[in-house]
């Protein structure tokens, strides 16, 4: 079943995002060759927790850490270690969710670690852009696929593989509610959106093949052909207004919504 928020359980996910989108900034801010991700997983957790927040990954189905620290052809779920050291012309995915009052924000982003080449900047630019076409469509009215086909056009105009075995969600309560929103299909199918249901949307493309495998650890998803891998993710809440970005920083405009302020 997919729940509708009241406007007051939106008011509370967007504070949450809010501070998911603090650790973007200064985790982002951190990212440089010869960091290693355990040090910029301590520094989510301490910004998480100081804003009066829990990091929601960490226990989640057992998941060691607050964030998601993948490297290149990892696509999600890495898990941060002291043994893993970002370097020069690596790309960076910071997946963190914060649970304030016990409703949750989740969001992605792809942090290019010094200069990257072309390909890979396409990548991420593509990856972004998708996000921002699927919000788009998520407006009253439209089905769940019409985000799905929004993304998936923009993979397919550049000619970008789209992980098919991962997706978009409901998010709220919990982590990972109803529904499931696929990063590929036609559009015109699944439930009709609608008012306060909130969806964390989050494509990921990669330079090559559409397929993943899931590492000896569980968890760290890679392609299947080692080429590289953007994800980007907004926690969004559907209002009559239109899509509300829960996931910007603090004071941000928001780009959907017709003069509406939550
Ligand atoms: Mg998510």
């Amino acid at each position: 079943m997919i729940t509708r928020k009241s406007k007051l359980e939106i008011q509370t996910m967007r504070e949450a995002g809010k501070i998911v989108s603090a650790v973007h900034a200064i985790v982002g801010d951190a990212v440089r060759p010869g960091v290693t991700t355990l040090v910029l997983d301590k520094l989510a957790e301490e910004i998480i927790r100081s804003r009066g927040a829990v990091p929601t990954f960490l226990g989640y189905r057992g998941f060691p850490a607050s964030i998601c620290a993948s490297i290149n052809e990892e696509v999600v779920h890495g898990i941060p270690s002291a043994k893993r050291v970002l370097r020069d012309g690596d790309i960076f995915k910071l997946d963190v969710g914060a649970t304030l009052d016990g409703l949750v924000a989740d969001a992605a982003i792809t942090i290019p670690v010094g200069e990257v080449g072309e390909d890979v900047k396409k990548l991420i630019r593509c990856t972004r852009d998708s996000l921002f076409r699927g919000i788009e469509a998520a407006t009253i009215g439209n089905r769940i696929s019409d985000i799905s086909f929004a993304v998936e056009d923009v993979a397919n105009k550049n000619q970008l593989g789209i992980v098919r075995d991962y997706g978009g969600h409901g998010v709220g309560h919990r982590l990972h509610e109803e529904p499931h929103i696929p990063n590929h299909g036609a559009p015109g199918r699944g439930v009709r959106l609608k008012a306060g249901y909130c969806l964390a949307i989050e494509p990921m493309f990669n330079l090559g093949t559409d397929e993943v495998r899931e590492l000896d650890d569980r968890w760290t998803v890679v392609t299947a052909d080692s080429r590289w891998s953007a994800h980007f993710e907004h926690s969004i809440a559907i209002t009559e207004e239109g899509p509300l970005l829960l996931t910007l920083p603090d004071g941000a405009s928001q780009p959907y919504l017709n003069g509406a302020v939550l």
